[in-house]
């Protein structure tokens, strides 16, 4: 009886194992690429105020932090909605009052709306009070918040409901099985990390500061506005990604697809768009919270 409990447990564990793990945003690298770029941008108060919250064992670098609320989405139950939007099956639209939903159906339990808790904690922050003194625990508000900014620039963040962002569409990324949430999240900066940027996120980031400086930079203020002077912008990021989710992610995929060179060498610009404006609305969001609070 005892081993044949032993065998069944082994067997779950095998099976359990052999399940593609449910993902929840870009991978690390995507989310230290967007962290990175952001980072670089602060303006002095916002610098500051980081530090100021960081744990010391961080040292200053924020990145580093980036995928905590990853780490913690098992700790914290609650936050695992928080990652993405569910948006109706091919419609191609975003709107915050009808998809900002968790599955129970309550409000404002998606990555918009997290954006904008987290954005509003923050507003709170006094560089004289310690950072877990106030109502808030406001450490973990700017890992969430520097986390989510990453993932609702993933346009799979804000897929369609039926096949969870593309977590059930089953695909092969070259001759491996993945889905095709995956690419987007892992694969595609994998790839180009393999082939362009010697296996590192540091010369991916600067490949892309160099757009940032360069080939985008009349873009780049436009990325950075905010609409009615609000703080956080979370509608225009989360409308722009399920445009590009129809346009570019899901388009010509179906299941059991071989995706290779002609998917990743279109889609790699996507990827690099999105993790550019991931880290530039970031900077944009912190300097606009610890800006008003210097004042
Ligand atoms: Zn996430």
């Amino acid at each position: 009886m005892e081993h044949r409990t032993t065998v069944i447990l082994l067997l779950l564990a095998v099976v359990v194992a052999a399940l593609p793990a449910p993902s929840h945003g870009w991978g690390v690298d995507g989310h230290i690429i967007v962290c990175q770029i952001a980072q670089g941008r602060l303006s002095d108060a916002a610098t500051k105020a980081v530090n100021d919250l960081l744990p010391s064992d961080a040292s200053g670098n924020l990145s580093s932090l980036c995928s905590w609320a990853d780490k913690v989405r098992f700790r914290y139950h609650w936050s695992a909605p928080l990652h993405f939007i569910d948006t109706p099956d091919n419609l191609c639209t975003y709107n915050y009052d009808r998809d900002c939903k968790d599955e129970e159906g309550v409000k404002d339990r998606c990555v918009a709306g997290a954006i904008n808790n987290y954005t509003s904690q923050l507003l709170t922050y006094a560089p004289s009070s310690s950072s877990s003194s106030g109502q808030y625990n406001l450490t973990e508000a700017l890992l969430f918040l520097s986390h989510f900014i990453g993932d609702v620039h993933q346009p799979l963040h804000v897929g369609f409901s039926s096949d969870r962002g593309g977590n059930t569409i089953d695909v092969h990324w070259y001759r491996r099985k993945t889905v095709l949430h995956h690419v987007w999240d892992v694969n595609i900066i994998e790839t180009a990390e393999k082939d362009y940027y010697d296996k590192g996120t540091d010369e991916f980031v600067d490949a892309l500061n160099k757009n940032i400086t360069g080939e985008w930079s009349g873009k780049v203020q436009g990325w950075e506005e905010c609409s009615k002077n609000l703080t956080a912008c979370p509608d225009i990021y989360a409308s722009e990604g399920i445009t590009a989710a129809c346009d570019w992610a899901y388009k010509n995929v179906t299941e059991d697809s071989t995706l290779s060179d002609d998917y990743f060498d279109s889609r790699l610009p996507v990827v690099n768009l999105r993790l550019a404006q991931g880290g530039v609305r970031l900077a944009a969001t912190l300097n606009r919270i610890f800006g008003q609070k210097a004042k």
